[in-house]
């Protein structure tokens, strides 16, 4: 079989033809202004997702991740501190990749962190090669609603309702990167997102989608 480098949509081969499985993953958390809002829309309309988080926010808000797995979340690798890996040495690389590994495991031990995602979804051979040295799978994404930007919530529906198809990754946010939290207000900063969560999980059950976390 080819080796995939990164997977942006969850391969027919492992889903099967007919699954019309739909994947949320958020990256940029933990949050305290954020990530409970979401986690606890996610719970009410049952929908499991996939949280890529930074190392630096977990040694800052462990129960948050805790919460986060125990909620049947899975936990996935967003880095240590959010830099542009594609520009970083070898060893920097590596250290982002498994300082981040390191603080998930020790917020949450039984956490089984299995995927990463390079900041700004920035890749190059060295990234890939380290992250799957540690063991992780990288993961891209197929719908960018570009939610971050706070185009509106009604921009975020669409964009995703657009791009829906069985496979599909889709990109959120539940946080913001540490060199732009100081520009972002806390509160409010992803009630975008979590309005647009209201319209797109029922009109993708419509159309017949499951959400799921990542296979691992
Ligand atoms: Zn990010």
């Amino acid at each position: 079989m080819k080796r995939r480098p990164y997977i942006s949509e969850v391969p027919f081969d492992e889903a099967g033809s007919d699954d019309r499985s739909i994947y949320l993953t958020f990256d940029d958390g933990p949050n305290p202004g954020c990530t409970g809002q979401i986690l606890d829309l996610l719970a009410e309309h049952r929908v499991p997702a996939t949280f890529f988080v930074l190392g630096a926010y977990v040694k800052v808000h462990p129960d948050l991740v805790r919460r986060t797995a125990a909620e049947g979340h899975l936990i996935a690798n967003h880095t240590m501190t959010h830099l542009d890996l594609t520009v970083c040495s070898s060893e920097v690389i590596e250290r982002e990749i498994n300082e981040a590994n390191r603080a998930i495991v020790s917020a949450c031990p039984h956490a089984a962190v299995q995927h990463i995602r390079a900041p700004y979804g920035a890749w190059n051979e060295d990234v890939l090669s380290r992250s799957m040295d540690a063991g992780l799978r990288p993961v891209h994404w197929s719908v960018d609603p570009r939610d971050w930007s706070r185009p509106g919530v009604d921009a975020i529906v669409d964009a995703v309702l657009a791009a829906a198809r069985p496979g599909a990754i889709v990109l959120l946010h539940d946080g913001c990167p540490p060199d732009e939290i100081g520009t972002c207000k806390l509160n409010g900063l992803r009630d975008q997102t979590l309005s647009a969560l209201l319209a797109i999980i029922p009109a993708l059950r419509g159309r017949g989608f499951s959400f799921r976390s990542l296979p691992q």
